[in-house]
């Protein structure tokens, strides 16, 4: 468990985090969203120790970091893959984390077999590819066996295949009981990852909520259902958006020869097309997606703010 009690940090004029009243559960995986700036990075950073907050703590197991004493064994981080020496072989930088967590040499081996780094272990960590470099910060995390995970933007630079396995990898840490706190800007992949969202901007907590419950709250109340109109005339798009104006659909997105929108059933959006002589090239059905919903959530304030347990706190 990760507890943040009225996490606050300034950098001079600028407050990056903003009184975060939160608990970071076991056994699922939470997704740590916010557009950039919103301050991901630097909450990672007090819970780890590595920035010290201007005011409130940041506790790991129910204590700061800076007083664990093996601190390996209790949160494994993967913040900045290309913090490693690069002279130093993949096999080096573990063993020497290792030694100074008195972690047995043998977890290296297990380590780097786990995120398939066997095989290039004696190259030295400054030749490896991006992907590479984060299956290496991947294995770092993992050494100590922690029961607590924090990785910042994971999939930065891994390919299709590496995608699929750290998400199996994240939900595999969460199935065994351990805490999996992980950011991203992608949220498709959240949608396939994360069972609970954190959601910040300017540093200030947005929701924290199921990833279930983010998705219902951020479409629109009458139907979980988006409907896609193109038409390859704008002007004609343009009068069938007017129309629809009156019937209180949700419009999600719109382009030149593109509306999303949500609220309506597709059956009279095509009914009214057929009346106003429009000619559509498309129209279909789909599930609001977690890109949607964040979208309405962090564009939305007023709609969405905190929830009434994290406003307490202030
Ligand atoms: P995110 O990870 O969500 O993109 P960050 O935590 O990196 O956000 O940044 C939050 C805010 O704090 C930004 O406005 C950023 O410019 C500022 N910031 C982060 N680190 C520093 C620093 N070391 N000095 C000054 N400002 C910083």
């Amino acid at each position: 468990m990760i507890t943040l009690e009225r996490l606050t940090k300034r950098f001079g004029g600028t407050t990056a985090v903003d009184g975060l009243d939160l608990t970071i559960g076991s056994g699922r995986v939470t997704g740590f969203l916010g557009p950039n700036g919103a301050g991901k990075s630097t909450t990672m950073r007090m819970i780890l120790g590595l920035d010290r907050p201007s005011s409130g703590r940041a506790l790991v197991a129910g204590k700061p970091y800076a007083s664990l004493r093996r601190p390996l064994r209790e949160v494994g981080a993967l913040l900045d893959a290309k913090a490693v020496h690069p002279g130093r072989t993949g096999r080096h930088h573990l063993l020497a984390m290792a030694r100074s967590n008195a972690i047995a040499r043998r977890r290296v081996d297990e380590v780097l077999a786990a995120v398939g780094l066997t095989e290039v272990a004696g190259r030295r960590a400054g030749t490896y590819s991006l992907g590479m470099g984060q299956r290496l910060g991947i294995a770092g995390a993992l050494l100590g066996d922690p029961g607590i995970l924090i990785f910042d933007e994971p999939v930065n630079g891994l390919d299709p295949d590496g995608v699929r396995w750290i998400r199996g990898l994240m939900r595999d840490l969460a199935a065994e009981g351990r805490t999996v706190f992980v950011s991203s800007h992608l949220m498709s992949e959240m949608q396939l990852t994360a069972d609970h969202l954190v959601v910040i901007g300017r540093g200030r907590l947005v929701a924290d909520a199921s990833l279930h419950e983010v998705i219902a709250r951020g479409a629109p109340r009458d139907t979980t259902g988006r409907v896609t109109v193109r038409c390859p005339d704008p002007a004609q798009l343009a009068a069938l958006r007017h129309r629809l104006a009156g019937r209180s659909v949700t419009v999600l997105d719109a382009g030149a020869d593109r509306l999303t929108l949500a609220g309506v059933d597709p059956a009279d959006v095509g009914d009214l097309a057929f009346a106003m002589g429009i000619r559509l090239h498309e129209l279909s059905v789909g599930t609001v997606s977690l890109e949607d919903a964040y979208h309405r959530l962090t564009t939305d304030s007023t709609e969405f703010t905190a929830a009434p347990a994290a406003r307490e706190g202030r």
